[in-house]
């Protein structure tokens, strides 16, 4: 099934959705997502000058549906599969990066606190999130750095839970958010917390003002001695549980590769150069084969990684990390080679190619790095074992 899109701001999106089966409803979804993304493309270059987030987006990926698709069965939701929420969340940041990126920490906070908190606030959290209430990771700290599932900051013992003093940083979203997931050290462990918003407690440093995925104003939060609650803190994450981070963050990527390989089509064949077009010469033709087919397999190894998610074979996980170290590195080879087509004409702000490669480089960005993971892939393949790294 082959969907192309053609807006007036983004001039043309092939949308191919996965080509593994998904299930008649989840199919209706990734169709309704594409009609949204059209409108999101045209205002994804606005969003991403002024730095705002794009609410209205937000809310209509809400009301299509998409907050009861993406909560797992277990917790009242409709269960996604992993396929199905990874096409989603690639249409969405082909369209518009930034909201696909809230879209995608948002599921990851509200469906962690959902599983994490079952057997406590567990309906609680399901039921906010299927009333449209917003949610954010807030895990990265200041001294953590990449390593953003190990705290380094302790939360203290106080009557009715632990207090936290300190920062988390970069936290997508967090403007707009009615829940935290917010991450401590409890007795030396690392432990999640469910933390609302409205506590005066939590405020909010303005620190975001950024090169790429700028309307996702990831902004720095304080902490002053907030009380983590004991019914607030979650269980420990299981492997078995819905893993909606790692599985949205290759395709942000490869939505952006979309994008930028889709521009980079439109300069060329419409810039001509001594009376002829520019995809008419030879070097660009070899270039875009290089990175076009490199594109097309990453895309299968990021497909092949969700469907053996959704089959529960174990090499998901550690694939997981392949399939986003691969797709950070290819949506800034794409992007850079649409700069160099689109020569200065692509440097202006009117064109939509340099925010193309400003959004390529901050994947890379988020954790983990594609520095981290290439440590990561490199220990795993000389068999290194956790406990033998420095
Ligand atoms: C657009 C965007 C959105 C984000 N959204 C969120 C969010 O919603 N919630 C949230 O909690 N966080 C979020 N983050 C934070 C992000 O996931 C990282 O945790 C954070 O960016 C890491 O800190 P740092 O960028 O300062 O990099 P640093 O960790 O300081 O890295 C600097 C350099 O050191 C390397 N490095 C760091 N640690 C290691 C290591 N252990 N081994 C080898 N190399 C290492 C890095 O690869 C990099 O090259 C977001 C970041 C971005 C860019």
């Amino acid at each position: 099934m082959t969907t192309t899109l053609s807006t007036a701001a983004s001039p043309t999106i092939a949308l191919s959705a996965t080509p593994f089966a998904l299930a008649g409803w989840e199919n209706e979804l990734v169709e309704a997502v594409v009609e949204l993304a059209r409108t999101f493309a045209m205002t994804a270059a606005h969003y991403d000058d002024r730095a705002e987030i794009a609410v209205g987006n937000l809310v209509s990926l809400h009301d299509a549906g998409l907050s009861e698709a993406m909560l797992p069965q277990e917790v009242g939701g409709r269960g996604l599969s992993y396929q199905a929420f990874g096409e989603i969340v690639r249409v969405i940041c082909e369209a518009d990066p930034a909201t696909g990126t809230i879209f995608t920490m948002h599921s990851g906070a509200a469906v962690s606190l959902a599983l994490l908190t079952k057997d406590t606030l567990g309906s609680f959290y399901a039921d906010e999130v299927l009333a449209g209430k917003r949610f954010s990771n807030a895990l990265s700290e200041p001294t953590s750095g990449n390593r953003f599932l190990n705290p380094q900051q302790a939360a203290v013992p106080v009557e009715g839970g632990w207090a936290l003093e300190g920062a988390k940083r970069f936290v997508s979203g967090s403007e707009i958010a009615d829940y935290l997931l917010v991450n401590a050290l409890v007795d030396g462990e690392p432990v999640f917390f469910g933390v609302p918003t409205a506590d005066d407690s939590i405020s909010i440093i303005p620190i975001w003002d950024t090169l790429g995925l700028r309307a996702t104003r990831s902004q720095l939060l304080s902490f002053d001695n907030t009380v983590l609650r004991v019914e607030q803190r979650g269980r420990t994450p299981r492997l078995t549980d819905f893993a909606v981070i790692p599985a949205g963050l290759p395709m942000i990527s490869l939505g952006v590769a979309d994008a930028a390989l889709a521009a980079l089509i439109t300069h060329a064949r419409g810039r001509i150069i001594l009376g002829k077009a520019l995809s008419h010469q030879q070097w660009l033709q070899f270039e875009v084969a290089e990175v076009q087919s490199r594109l097309e397999a990453v895309r299968a190894f990021v497909r092949q990684t969700l469907w053996q998610a959704d089959h529960h074979e174990p090499s998901f996980f550690s694939n997981l990390s392949r399939a986003k170290y691969l797709a950070n590195k290819v949506a800034v080879e794409v992007a850079q080679l649409a700069v160099r087509a689109g020569g200065a004409s692509g440097f202006l702000k009117t064109s939509p190619i340099q925010r193309h490669l400003r959004d390529a480089e901050a994947g890379q960005l988020m954790a983990y790095s594609t520095e981290v993971l290439a440590g990561e892939i490199g220990r795993d393949v000389f068999g290194i074992a956790p406990g033998e790294v420095d």
